[in-house]
């Protein structure tokens, strides 16, 4: 297996969830053995060494790599969430994406000044998302700062978007937005 073989795999859905966009659905690479323990083992080979003792993911496509790569990596699994579906007290980014605003929160006391954290999304388009993921994590103080997706849609400059806001952008493999 390997990352062109895992790139394949990942199913292109045009037109949603709106006319224009095309959607790259992972549910294809998730449902395959070899390309699901690929992606793990291949975010797990990248950060194992760096310290790392928070694999926090973005709800929801980000739940569902970022526990498995925690137990590898020895950290626990922290969620962002939206807006008011966490039970106890959150610290709340707003930020503006292409149709109206939105909120994402994370526990308050889910991360300390001695965390290394990894922030784990699906995918890394325009940087938005990301970026406001970054700016909670940071309120709650944290000494590192790493960032893996899987796919890095190429066109969309998300990378140079966040360039400087993390230790390291770090994406398995680049597909063209329009591919
Ligand atoms: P952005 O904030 O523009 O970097 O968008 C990243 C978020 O939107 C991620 O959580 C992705 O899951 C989702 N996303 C953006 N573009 C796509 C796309 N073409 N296909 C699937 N998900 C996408």
């Amino acid at each position: 297996m390997n990352a062109e073989e895992v790139k394949n795999a990942i199913r292109n859905v045009p037109d949603f969830p709106i006319k224009g966009i095309q959607f790259k659905d992972i549910t294809t690479a998730l449902d395959k053995p070899d390309c699901l323990k690929w992606m793990r083992d291949e975010i797990v080979r990248r950060h194992k060494d760096l310290g790392i003792t928070q694999v926090v993911g973005i709800e929801s496509r980000g739940f569902i790599l970022a526990p498995a790569v925690a137990i590898e990596v020895g950290a626990g699994f922290v969620p962002i969430r939206k807006h008011n579906k966490l039970p106890a007290e959150t610290v709340s980014v707003t930020y503006a994406k292409e149709y109206g605003d939105d909120t994402i929160q994370i526990h308050k006391d889910a991360l300390t000044p001695d965390d290394v954290v990894l922030i784990h999304d699906d995918i890394l388009a325009t940087g938005g998302s990301m970026e406001a993921a970054i700016k909670l994590v940071e309120k709650l103080g944290v000494k590192k700062i790493y960032v893996n997706c899987i796919i890095e849609l190429e066109g969309l400059h998300g990378r140079e978007y966040l360039e400087g806001k993390a230790e390291r952008i770090d994406c398995l493999f680049g597909i063209e937005v329009d591919e």
